[in-house]
């Protein structure tokens, strides 16, 4: 088999990879760059299918998240500036629920820790202001004008254009079978070559488990349904009308988790109609076992919860689409090296809420494979928090 020599191999150009190769170019230009991904670039068969994303800046599940948003927003102009591609709009985003949910506590919480504006809206102001939502007579809103939206494809598209343009090779439909890394290096062998390299960078999304064995990942890829619905009062829906938006269901109604989606527009170039979804983990699945696309039951629970939260938006049915979460045993991500080699870096388990995140984790990961280390504050992310031994 032909070998072929670089400085640094991107496992999966999908979001984390994608964003990687192209800090790796911008950052570090002298470097020689491969990423090998099995499907297309970009693809609708792992992370980043769907067309939108939410961002937001008021995390409050760990300080460190929004230092690292804070980041992320600058990369993001930063692809806009050198791309001309306007992946980020800003929307506002709306988060409704009861005040003690985490949702609207740790998002005010989070806001008023970080003194990100804000504001918090009674109930009797959210009627008039957001009539399209029906929420119980305790919930109150949150409201960051700073959120937004992410176009997932777009990212990916744009970010492995510009590392292309500077000088990364990037090949399509070319899965990698196998890895190796000893004190010389690293060794990624596919079905037409073995590629060698100074380092490594793993990030395989739903599939990362299966390509880091010895490390008894325990990452749950679960199955998540997306819905279009063209609304009954489309007015309500736009862009203006309505920010990105999310509803905690609390537990009192039959539904657990949040009820999230985004406004309509013509902008879009995903389906048309309001995109509505369920955040909480769907079904368990083997990626590549499942089949892509929808089954006769996915549309009933999203209805169901929009039906009751947003009742003017649950007209005919437009759209169904899946994807996959992969959820590490806390949530939070996975980004480190590989415990028993320095020349691997690994980044998975990002757990349904990475996305707005890819500008900085590929930075971050590009930092840490072509100088060793990064300034960004990825510390609380390690991998020694779950490893047993
Ligand atoms: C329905 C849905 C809604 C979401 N909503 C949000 C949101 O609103 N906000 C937010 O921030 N995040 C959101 N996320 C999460 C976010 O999209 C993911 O966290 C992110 O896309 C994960 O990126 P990744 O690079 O790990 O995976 P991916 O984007 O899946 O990239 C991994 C890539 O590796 C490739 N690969 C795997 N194995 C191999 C191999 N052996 N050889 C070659 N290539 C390989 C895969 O084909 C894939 O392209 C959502 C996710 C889903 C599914």
């Amino acid at each position: 088999m032909p070998t072929s020599t670089y400085d640094i191999i991107v496992l999966g150009v999908g979001s984390m990879g994608a964003a990687t190769c192209w800090q790796l170019t911008r950052k570090y230009p002298r470097k020689r760059v491969l990423g090998l991904e099995q499907f297309d670039i970009p693809n609708t068969r792992a992370s980043h299918g769907g067309g939108s994303r939410v961002i937001r800046l008021a995390y409050f599940e760990h300080p460190d998240y929004v230092a690292l948003l804070r980041r992320a927003y600058e990369n993001w102009e930063a692809l806009r500036q050198q791309s001309g591609q306007q992946v980020l709009h800003l929307t506002g985003g709306l988060y409704l629920g009861r005040p003690d949910c985490d949702l609207v506590a740790g998002s005010i919480q989070a806001a008023q820790l970080h003194g990100l504006p804000h504001e918090v809206i009674e109930r009797r102001d959210l009627a008039r202001r957001f009539p399209q939502f029906h929420v119980p007579d305790d919930a109150i809103g949150f409201y960051e004008a700073g959120s937004g939206l992410v176009l997932p494809e777009l990212t990916v598209g744009t970010c492995a254009r510009l590392a292309l343009e500077n000088g990364a090779e990037l090949h399509a439909h070319e899965p990698a079978h196998a890895w190796e890394a000893d004190g010389g290096g690293v060794k990624v062998t596919t079905a037409h070559g073995v590629y060698e390299a100074e380092r490594l960078v793993i990030t395989a999304g739903p599939w990362a488990a299966k390509l880091l064995g010895d490390l008894q990942l325990e990452l749950t890829v679960t199955r998540q349904v997306l819905a279009w619905f063209w609304p009954k009062r489309p007015e309500l829906f736009s862009m203006g009308a309505l920010p990105c938006w999310g509803v905690d269901l609390g537990t009192t109604d039959g539904h657990e988790g949040v009820l999230y989606g985004f406004p309509m527009w013509d902008g879009s170039p995903s389906n048309p109609g309001l995109k509505a979804a369920l955040h909480q983990p769907g079904e368990p699945c083997d990626p590549d076992d499942a089949q892509p696309g929808a089954r006769p039951g996915d549309e009933a629970p999203v209805r169901d919860a929009l039906s009751r939260r947003l009742p003017d938006a649950a007209g005919p049915l437009l759209a169904l689409r899946t994807c996959f979460y992969t959820n590490s045993p806390d949530g939070h991500f996975i980004i480190d090296r590989h415990p028993r080699f320095d020349s691997v870096t690994l980044a998975c388990g990002f757990s349904g809420h990475g996305f707005k995140f890819v500008s900085v984790i590929g930075e971050a990961l590009a930092d840490l494979a072509a100088a060793g280390d990064t300034p960004h504050p990825i510390g609380f992310l390690n991998l020694k928090r779950f490893q047993r031994v």
